[in-house]
């Protein structure tokens, strides 16, 4: 590996800017930190270059650990937006500068030069000033510059920011063609999705100062995992839908249901579909459509862009029945993005106001198991109240998800209510309460999956700590960590928890455990978390580590709710700051729970 980043963690007064970051950047590789301002990119791209220390984690450099090495010793060469040259020096002067330093000879010098200028097209301009040249031709000048020694890597920040349109392009291709020709490991940040396509043998995005996805281009546009990547490569709708064995749902008819077959974990449960609006069709009925049928909709909006034409409609609910939402939080308002081929416009003509049937030629489902949120309250009121909870309320619009409210009366005395629940959608949320226990083990037991259990005053958590009673709820918790961890800035730390008394022999198992949920956790997810491992019982021990800092959360996996009874109860009982969430999957489900960690390579194909 040419770039080995493990667990890069950076904090500026308290905040963490770079959170665990573990990254690995092939030979020659050009790999793009993709991500909107503020999300880290800079800083990690200073880590790299040693130009900011880090407060955990390790870099190697060609399998070197310089972690601890100045920027000299590490021989990288950098790049920035502002061009940064000596501007009392000539080009030459400037490519050669790094040359001198290292005292090499002056005929060597003068050839390196006039091979980077002929590098990066600027031959002949050896004795110009830098207010002599354009800015692209500045930027060149700085890559020469930055390749001039010959460096290991060569990393680039925003390097195309204060040019043009015309410009950036043409310095670009030629960045590209350089690095493609040297053959020099390149990391370059930019905020522009459109730049890191264009260049990108990898993308990664970064977010919240998470790395949250990496890959091909291609790939990660077509089969995003997070809603994050979803809606940041590109315009994106994300509409909750339904799973089951017959299709995915967005009213009542299922949507090509051969694919969800291959889906199939025989759990019915909500998820979030991504709907390019490329791959969206609209006819003047449901019959002249040529794809699968999702709603009837109105135009409210058509903006012509020269090739593409952009709409914006309004799904009609009633044509398919309360499933269909946008996930957006705002729940009355169900737009979808569409945008058209001139081919497309010309054969269906549409303005504004006329109806139209929807269909979608592609749906890519996300991975994640937290699809939405409801607010579960024995009567209206309550659970009104508890879907304003500031924290639910940040987390479902970092999610760009909704907040249902279910007011049900058995929540008062689930233990003795022989109501039966049904339609259970997404994270059910509750109240702390002193017998939350009952509510918790009522909700799962009808078919909720995870249960959030939120104090009044419980805010975004610093640190998150996951834990869980069994291996088989390993993937299914990790899983729901995950998807959680994307939208706050905590920390991760995995508790792995073995009995006081355990048997020397049997230590080694547990650190080995540790590793296990760490690689799981990281290969799967993409989720980089601490872990530590702990003697005693384990909801005590969990009290314990809750009751250091306020600023935390826990999210518990389980597969028995008779375990959760009796090894978690009283954990539920005293909680007075810290939300919880509990994650159930019943032992049986395993093989469907696979499936849910699966469906980023599983698709919609029509
Ligand atoms: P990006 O390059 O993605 O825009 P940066 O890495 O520059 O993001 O910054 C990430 C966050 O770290 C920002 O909130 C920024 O204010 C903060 N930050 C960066 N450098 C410093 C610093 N030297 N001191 C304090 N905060 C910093
Ligand atoms: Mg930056």
């Amino acid at each position: 590996m040419s770039i080995t980043l493990d667990q890069v963690t950076k904090r500026y007064e308290g905040s963490t800017v770079v959170n665990d970051v573990s990254l690995e950047v092939g030979e020659g590789e050009f790999f793009v930190l993709l991500g909107p301002s503020g999300s880290g990119k800079s800083t990690l791209l200073r880590a790299i270059a040693g130009l900011t220390g880090v407060d955990h984690g390790r870099i190697a450099l060609h399998n070197q650990d310089v972690t601890h090495l100045s920027a000299r010793e590490r021989g990288v060469g950098l790049v920035f937006q502002n061009y940064a040259l000596f501007r009392h020096m000539t080009v030459a002067d400037n490519i050669e500068f790094a040359l001198r330093v290292r005292r090499m000879r002056r005929a060597e010098r003068i050839a390196r030069r006039k091979e980077l200028l002929r590098l990066v097209a600027l031959e002949g301009m050896d004795d110009r000033l830098p207010t002599q040249l354009s800015g692209g031709q500045q930027q060149r000048v700085a890559v020469a510059r930055a390749l001039a020694h010959k460096p290991q890597v060569l990393l680039l920040d925003e390097p195309f920011g204060a040019l043009d349109a015309k410009i950036r392009e043409e310095l670009r291709r030629t960045i590209r063609q350089v690095q493609r020709e040297l053959k020099i490991t390149t990391v370059l940040v930019t905020h522009d999705q459109e730049e890191a396509f264009a260049l990108a043998d990898r993308i990664g995005v970064m977010n919240l100062g998470r790395l949250l996805e990496t890959g091909r281009p291609d790939e990660l546009y077509a089969r995003p995992a997070t809603r994050f990547v979803a809606t940041f490569l590109g315009a994106a709708n994300l509409l909750l839908a339904r799973q089951t064995p017959q299709g995915i749902h967005f009213g009542a008819m299922p949507v090509n249901a051969r694919l969800a077959e291959r889906l199939d974990g025989g759990r019915s449960h909500e998820v979030v579909a991504v709907l390019r609006p490329e791959e969206i069709e609209l006819a003047p009925t449901r019959d002249t459509l040529k794809t699968n049928y999702i709603a009837q909709g109105v135009v409210e909006e058509t903006i012509f862009t020269g090739a593409l034409e952009r709409m914006r409609v309004r799904l009609d609910h009633g044509s398919t029945g309360a499933q269909l939402a946008a996930t957006d939080g705002n729940a009355g308002a169900s737009i979808i993005e569409v945008t058209r081929t001139q081919h497309e416009h010309r054969t269906f003509p549409v303005s504004l106001g006329q109806a139209v049937a929807i269909g979608v030629r592609r749906i890519h489902v996300l991975p994640t198991p937290l699809s939405s949120y409801t607010a579960w309250a024995p009567d209206a009121a309550a659970a009104a109240r508890l879907a304003e909870h500031p924290f639910l309320a940040e987390l479902a619009a970092r999610m760009k998800t909704r907040i249902a409210c279910r007011p049900e009366p058995a929540l008062d005395n689930p233990i003795d209510s022989d109501v039966q629940l049904d339609n259970i959608s997404g994270v059910a949320v509750i109240e702390a309460h002193p017998e939350a226990i009952d509510r918790i083990e009522w909700l799962l037991h009808n078919g909720a999956g995870e249960v959030m259990v939120l104090p009044p005053l419980a805010g975004a958590p610093h640190r998150v700590l996951i834990h869980w009673a069994d291996d088989s709820a390993r993937r299914s918790t990790l899983a729901v960590a995950a998807s959680l961890l994307r939208h706050v800035t905590a920390e991760a730390v995995y508790l792995g928890i073995l009995p006081q008394n355990v048997s020397d022999t049997q230590r080694p198992m547990g650190v080995r455990s540790l590793l296990d949920a760490r690689s799981e956790a990281q290969a799967v997810h993409g989720l980089d978390m601490r872990t530590e491992l702990r003697f005693g019982v384990a909801a005590e021990e969990l009290r314990r580590q809750l009751e250091d800092a306020p600023e935390q959360m826990l999210i518990l996996g389980i597969s028995d709710l008779d375990a959760l009874h009796e090894g978690y109860g009283p954990l539920f009982a005293g909680a007075t700051r810290h939300a919880m969430m509990v994650v159930y999957r019943p032992a049986g489900e395993a093989a469907g729970q696979q499936l849910i960690g699966e469906e980023r390579l599983a698709m919609s194909e029509s």
